[in-house]
């Protein structure tokens, strides 16, 4: 049975799990690599993991 697999309890429910993406700027850099920006969750900070079950507030 493909059921999607429910939040469990803990991680992060702004970017689910996934707290850092990279970015591609475009074009490759002088090694031939490509540019790219890492970018981590505002609200885990990277960890992928939910501090509190109350939600973050933010100003
Ligand atoms: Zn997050």
């Amino acid at each position: 049975m493909a059921q999607p697999t429910p939040p469990k309890a803990g991680i992060c429910l702004h970017c689910g799990g996934f707290p850092a993406v990279a970015i591609t700027l475009g074009g490759r850099n002088r090694r031939g690599h490509l540019r790219t920006l890492t970018a981590h969750c505002p609200v885990c900070h990277g960890t992928g993991h939910a501090l509190t079950d109350r939600r973050t507030v933010t100003a």
